[in-house]
Protein backbone atom coordinates (compact mmCIF):
# COMPACT_ATOMS: atom_id res chain seq x y z
CA UNK A 1 0.00 0.00 0.00
CA UNK A 2 1.66 3.74 -0.76
CA UNK A 3 0.59 6.59 1.03
CA UNK A 4 0.88 10.44 0.77
CA UNK A 5 3.94 11.65 1.95
CA UNK A 6 3.18 13.14 6.16
CA UNK A 7 3.88 16.61 6.62
CA UNK A 8 7.21 15.91 7.94
CA UNK A 9 8.03 14.27 4.94
CA UNK A 10 7.82 17.07 2.50
CA UNK A 11 11.28 17.99 1.27
CA UNK A 12 11.26 21.77 2.64
CA UNK A 13 11.36 20.16 6.45
CA UNK A 14 15.21 21.05 7.60
CA UNK A 15 17.17 18.03 7.69
CA UNK A 16 19.08 17.84 11.41
CA UNK A 17 22.28 17.47 11.66
CA UNK A 18 24.00 14.68 12.00
CA UNK A 19 27.03 15.52 13.79
CA UNK A 20 25.31 17.94 16.78
CA UNK A 21 23.61 16.14 19.47
CA UNK A 22 19.92 17.71 20.31
CA UNK A 23 18.44 17.43 23.52
CA UNK A 24 15.04 18.73 24.80
CA UNK A 25 13.55 19.24 28.28
CA UNK A 26 9.51 18.44 27.70
CA UNK A 27 7.76 19.58 30.43
CA UNK A 28 3.75 20.21 30.83
CA UNK A 29 2.42 22.66 32.46
CA UNK A 30 0.16 21.12 34.57
CA UNK A 31 1.56 22.60 37.90
CA UNK A 32 4.76 23.68 38.87
CA UNK A 33 7.99 22.11 37.89
CA UNK A 34 9.57 20.08 41.19
CA UNK A 35 13.30 19.35 42.18
CA UNK A 36 13.13 15.91 39.69
CA UNK A 37 12.03 18.54 36.77
CA UNK A 38 14.93 20.42 37.49
CA UNK A 39 17.43 17.64 37.39
CA UNK A 40 15.70 16.30 34.00
CA UNK A 41 16.33 20.05 32.36
CA UNK A 42 19.99 20.34 34.62
CA UNK A 43 21.00 16.92 32.96
CA UNK A 44 19.89 17.94 29.70
CA UNK A 45 21.47 21.13 29.37
CA UNK A 46 24.68 19.68 30.66
CA UNK A 47 24.95 17.53 28.43
CA UNK A 48 24.37 19.05 25.42
CA UNK A 49 26.92 21.78 26.31
CA UNK A 50 29.59 19.09 27.14
CA UNK A 51 28.89 17.79 23.87
CA UNK A 52 28.36 20.78 21.74
CA UNK A 53 24.90 20.23 21.33
CA UNK A 54 21.82 22.33 21.07
CA UNK A 55 19.24 22.49 24.39
CA UNK A 56 15.62 22.71 23.26
CA UNK A 57 12.55 23.25 25.40
CA UNK A 58 9.49 21.94 24.58
CA UNK A 59 5.77 22.45 26.52
CA UNK A 60 3.41 19.46 26.12
CA UNK A 61 -0.05 21.21 26.47
CA UNK A 62 -1.98 18.75 24.64
CA UNK A 63 -3.94 18.23 27.54
CA UNK A 64 -5.90 21.84 27.87
CA UNK A 65 -8.16 21.22 30.22
CA UNK A 66 -4.96 20.68 33.15
CA UNK A 67 -2.44 23.44 31.59
CA UNK A 68 -2.70 26.64 32.19
CA UNK A 69 -0.77 29.46 30.85
CA UNK A 70 0.38 30.28 34.86
CA UNK A 71 2.40 27.08 35.19
CA UNK A 72 4.01 27.63 31.63
CA UNK A 73 5.42 31.53 32.64
CA UNK A 74 6.22 29.49 35.98
CA UNK A 75 8.17 26.77 33.95
CA UNK A 76 10.20 29.51 32.34
CA UNK A 77 10.84 31.53 35.43
CA UNK A 78 12.04 28.16 36.86
CA UNK A 79 14.21 27.25 34.08
CA UNK A 80 15.96 30.77 33.98
CA UNK A 81 16.10 31.34 37.77
CA UNK A 82 18.13 28.00 37.65
CA UNK A 83 20.96 29.80 34.93
CA UNK A 84 19.57 27.36 31.72
CA UNK A 85 19.60 29.06 28.73
CA UNK A 86 17.30 27.32 25.72
CA UNK A 87 16.82 28.22 21.97
CA UNK A 88 13.95 30.23 20.77
CA UNK A 89 11.17 29.80 19.46
CA UNK A 90 9.98 27.52 22.37
CA UNK A 91 7.69 24.76 20.76
CA UNK A 92 4.53 24.55 22.35
CA UNK A 93 2.52 21.30 21.36
CA UNK A 94 -1.08 22.95 20.99
CA UNK A 95 0.38 25.28 18.17
CA UNK A 96 0.67 22.01 16.19
CA UNK A 97 -2.28 19.51 16.14
CA UNK A 98 -2.55 19.17 12.65
CA UNK A 99 0.58 16.98 13.10
CA UNK A 100 -0.45 15.09 15.48
CA UNK A 101 -3.87 14.41 13.44
CA UNK A 102 -2.05 13.44 10.33
CA UNK A 103 0.32 10.76 12.27
CA UNK A 104 -3.24 9.57 13.66
CA UNK A 105 -4.28 9.68 10.20
CA UNK A 106 -1.62 7.76 8.98
CA UNK A 107 -1.92 5.22 11.51
CA UNK A 108 -5.67 4.40 10.47
CA UNK A 109 -5.49 4.16 7.26
CA UNK A 110 -3.14 1.48 8.07
CA UNK A 111 -6.13 -0.23 10.29
CA UNK A 112 -4.24 0.17 12.80
CA UNK A 113 -6.50 2.13 15.34
CA UNK A 114 -9.99 1.50 16.53
CA UNK A 115 -12.77 3.85 18.40
CA UNK A 116 -12.94 2.71 21.70
CA UNK A 117 -15.89 4.10 23.97
CA UNK A 118 -15.74 2.48 27.36
CA UNK A 119 -15.32 4.98 30.13
CA UNK A 120 -12.68 4.51 33.42
CA UNK A 121 -16.01 3.51 35.35
CA UNK A 122 -16.89 0.59 32.72
CA UNK A 123 -13.24 -0.45 32.49
CA UNK A 124 -12.78 -0.63 36.38
CA UNK A 125 -15.94 -2.74 36.41
CA UNK A 126 -15.25 -5.38 33.86
CA UNK A 127 -11.80 -5.51 35.26
CA UNK A 128 -13.42 -6.13 38.77
CA UNK A 129 -16.08 -8.50 36.99
CA UNK A 130 -13.69 -10.72 35.36
CA UNK A 131 -10.94 -11.06 38.60
CA UNK A 132 -14.11 -12.03 41.00
CA UNK A 133 -14.79 -14.71 38.52
CA UNK A 134 -10.68 -15.42 39.77
CA UNK A 135 -9.11 -14.08 35.53
CA UNK A 136 -6.07 -12.52 36.24
CA UNK A 137 -6.55 -8.87 34.66
CA UNK A 138 -3.32 -8.23 32.83
CA UNK A 139 -1.72 -4.94 34.35
CA UNK A 140 0.47 -2.22 31.93
CA UNK A 141 4.06 -1.42 33.45
CA UNK A 142 2.47 1.26 35.22
CA UNK A 143 0.36 -1.05 36.81
CA UNK A 144 -2.77 0.34 35.24
CA UNK A 145 -5.28 -2.59 33.92
CA UNK A 146 -5.02 -2.91 30.22
CA UNK A 147 -8.01 -1.54 28.28
CA UNK A 148 -10.44 -4.75 27.79
CA UNK A 149 -10.66 -3.42 23.95
CA UNK A 150 -13.82 -4.66 22.52
CA UNK A 151 -13.88 -2.97 19.86
CA UNK A 152 -11.25 -4.09 18.46
CA UNK A 153 -12.87 -6.69 16.11
CA UNK A 154 -15.61 -5.04 15.44
CA UNK A 155 -15.91 -4.67 11.44
CA UNK A 156 -15.05 -1.28 9.79
CA UNK A 157 -18.64 -0.56 9.67
CA UNK A 158 -19.05 -1.35 13.11
CA UNK A 159 -16.51 1.07 14.34
CA UNK A 160 -18.29 3.44 11.87
CA UNK A 161 -21.40 3.10 13.26
CA UNK A 162 -20.35 3.73 16.58
CA UNK A 163 -18.54 6.98 16.13
CA UNK A 164 -21.04 8.04 14.26
CA UNK A 165 -23.64 7.57 17.48
CA UNK A 166 -22.41 9.94 18.99
CA UNK A 167 -20.34 8.41 22.22
CA UNK A 168 -17.42 10.33 23.06
CA UNK A 169 -14.66 8.01 22.11
CA UNK A 170 -10.86 7.57 21.85
CA UNK A 171 -8.33 6.35 19.13
CA UNK A 172 -6.57 3.16 20.72
CA UNK A 173 -3.85 1.75 18.83
CA UNK A 174 -4.31 -2.13 18.02
CA UNK A 175 -0.71 -2.70 19.68
CA UNK A 176 -0.94 -6.37 18.58
CA UNK A 177 -1.30 -5.74 15.15
CA UNK A 178 0.98 -2.96 15.07
CA UNK A 179 3.71 -5.34 16.45
CA UNK A 180 2.49 -7.88 13.52
CA UNK A 181 4.00 -5.04 11.01
CA UNK A 182 7.21 -4.93 12.48
CA UNK A 183 9.74 -6.81 10.14
CA UNK A 184 12.63 -6.88 13.00
CA UNK A 185 11.95 -7.32 17.01
CA UNK A 186 11.64 -3.76 18.16
CA UNK A 187 14.82 -2.32 20.83
CA UNK A 188 16.36 0.98 22.10
CA UNK A 189 19.96 1.91 22.90
CA UNK A 190 19.65 2.55 26.55
CA UNK A 191 23.08 4.90 27.37
CA UNK A 192 20.92 5.59 30.76
CA UNK A 193 23.69 6.25 34.26
CA UNK A 194 21.14 4.99 36.56
CA UNK A 195 22.95 2.22 38.35
CA UNK A 196 19.58 0.04 38.88
CA UNK A 197 18.74 0.29 34.81
CA UNK A 198 19.94 -1.79 32.10
CA UNK A 199 22.32 0.04 29.27
CA UNK A 200 22.86 -1.19 26.02
CA UNK A 201 20.16 -2.39 23.51
CA UNK A 202 16.92 -3.26 25.12
CA UNK A 203 14.41 -5.62 24.21
CA UNK A 204 11.04 -3.39 23.70
CA UNK A 205 8.16 -4.84 24.62
CA UNK A 206 5.12 -2.50 23.74
CA UNK A 207 2.34 -5.44 24.09
CA UNK A 208 3.08 -4.76 27.89
CA UNK A 209 0.99 -1.74 27.47
CA UNK A 210 -2.15 -3.05 25.45
CA UNK A 211 -4.01 -0.90 23.38
CA UNK A 212 -2.61 2.87 24.41
CA UNK A 213 -4.55 5.69 23.37
CA UNK A 214 -3.42 8.31 21.05
CA UNK A 215 -6.37 10.73 21.23
CA UNK A 216 -9.59 11.35 23.47
CA UNK A 217 -12.58 12.72 22.62
CA UNK A 218 -11.31 15.53 24.92
CA UNK A 219 -7.80 16.05 23.60
CA UNK A 220 -6.62 15.67 20.53
CA UNK A 221 -3.57 13.72 20.83
CA UNK A 222 -2.26 11.43 23.21
CA UNK A 223 1.46 12.31 25.26
CA UNK A 224 2.75 9.13 23.19
CA UNK A 225 1.91 10.37 19.72
CA UNK A 226 2.69 13.72 19.82
CA UNK A 227 6.13 12.96 21.65
CA UNK A 228 7.22 10.92 18.98
CA UNK A 229 6.15 13.43 15.90
CA UNK A 230 7.80 15.90 17.66
CA UNK A 231 10.86 14.65 18.99
CA UNK A 232 11.01 13.72 15.33
CA UNK A 233 10.82 17.11 13.92
CA UNK A 234 12.92 18.60 16.17
CA UNK A 235 15.40 16.77 15.45
CA UNK A 236 16.26 15.11 19.33
CA UNK A 237 19.17 12.80 18.79
CA UNK A 238 19.00 12.51 22.31
CA UNK A 239 15.80 11.64 24.98
CA UNK A 240 17.04 12.28 28.18
CA UNK A 241 14.85 11.77 30.67
CA UNK A 242 13.31 10.37 34.04
CA UNK A 243 13.25 6.38 34.71
CA UNK A 244 9.67 6.86 35.30
CA UNK A 245 9.42 7.06 31.48
CA UNK A 246 11.89 3.99 30.80
CA UNK A 247 8.77 1.34 29.81
CA UNK A 248 7.01 4.34 27.67
CA UNK A 249 9.55 4.24 25.56
CA UNK A 250 8.49 0.48 24.19
CA UNK A 251 5.41 2.50 22.87
CA UNK A 252 7.31 5.16 21.45
CA UNK A 253 9.99 2.78 19.37
CA UNK A 254 6.84 1.18 18.25
CA UNK A 255 5.38 4.89 16.67
CA UNK A 256 8.53 5.33 15.42
CA UNK A 257 8.17 2.35 13.55
CA UNK A 258 4.69 2.68 12.19
CA UNK A 259 5.37 6.09 11.27
CA UNK A 260 9.01 6.02 9.81
CA UNK A 261 10.64 8.03 12.28
CA UNK A 262 14.42 7.98 13.39
CA UNK A 263 15.04 6.43 16.33
CA UNK A 264 17.34 8.94 19.08
CA UNK A 265 19.54 7.31 21.58
CA UNK A 266 17.11 6.88 24.69
CA UNK A 267 18.88 8.21 28.58
CA UNK A 268 16.64 7.34 31.29
CA UNK A 269 17.66 8.92 35.02
CA UNK A 270 16.94 8.50 38.43
CA UNK A 271 14.37 9.99 40.01
CA UNK A 272 14.25 12.53 42.91
CA UNK A 273 12.05 10.96 45.49
CA UNK A 274 10.27 13.16 47.94
CA UNK A 275 10.80 12.37 51.97
CA UNK A 276 8.62 9.22 51.80
CA UNK A 277 10.82 7.58 49.34
CA UNK A 278 8.02 8.09 46.60
CA UNK A 279 8.33 9.99 43.37
CA UNK A 280 7.75 13.78 43.46
CA UNK A 281 4.33 15.14 42.24
CA UNK A 282 3.87 18.97 41.23
CA UNK A 283 0.84 19.01 43.58
CA UNK A 284 3.60 19.02 46.48
CA UNK A 285 4.38 22.23 46.98
CA UNK A 286 7.63 21.70 49.49
CA UNK A 287 9.54 19.83 46.27
CA UNK A 288 8.80 22.46 43.96
CA UNK A 289 11.49 24.77 42.23
CA UNK A 290 10.09 28.03 43.40
CA UNK A 291 8.99 27.20 46.90
CA UNK A 292 13.11 26.29 46.83
CA UNK A 293 13.61 29.56 45.55
CA UNK A 294 11.01 31.12 47.89
CA UNK A 295 13.28 29.62 50.47
CA UNK A 296 16.00 31.77 49.82
CA UNK A 297 17.91 29.24 49.00
CA UNK A 298 20.38 28.99 45.54
CA UNK A 299 20.93 27.67 42.42
CA UNK A 300 23.45 25.91 43.20
CA UNK A 301 22.29 24.73 46.42
CA UNK A 302 19.96 23.37 44.21
CA UNK A 303 22.24 21.92 41.53
CA UNK A 304 24.25 20.40 44.47
CA UNK A 305 20.88 19.07 45.96
CA UNK A 306 19.41 17.49 43.19
CA UNK A 307 22.73 16.21 41.58
CA UNK A 308 24.02 14.59 44.86
CA UNK A 309 26.97 16.70 45.17
CA UNK A 310 26.07 18.11 48.74
N1 LIG B 1 5.83 15.84 29.18
C1 LIG B 1 6.33 14.72 29.92
C2 LIG B 1 6.26 15.03 31.41
O1 LIG B 1 6.11 16.18 31.78
C3 LIG B 1 7.78 14.36 29.60
C4 LIG B 1 7.91 13.82 28.25
C5 LIG B 1 9.26 13.20 27.90
O2 LIG B 1 10.30 13.65 28.40
O3 LIG B 1 9.25 12.32 27.07
O4 LIG B 1 6.33 14.11 32.19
Amino acid sequence: MTFMPLPWQSSTMPVPSPTQPVFRFAPSPNGLLHLGHALSAIINHDMAAAMGGRFLLRIEDIDRARCRPEFEAAIFEDLAWLGLSWEQPVRRQSDHLGLYAAALERLREMGLVYPSVMSRGEIKAAVAAAEARGQAWPRDPDGTPRYPGRERDLSASEQAALVAGGRPHAWRLDVAKAVGHLAAPLAWCEAGADPAGETGLIAADPAAWGDVILSRSDAPSSYHLSVVVDDALQGITHVVRGRDLYHATSIHRLLQQLLDLPEPVYHHHRLVLGADGRKLSKSNGDTGIAAFRAAGRSPSDLRALVLGTT
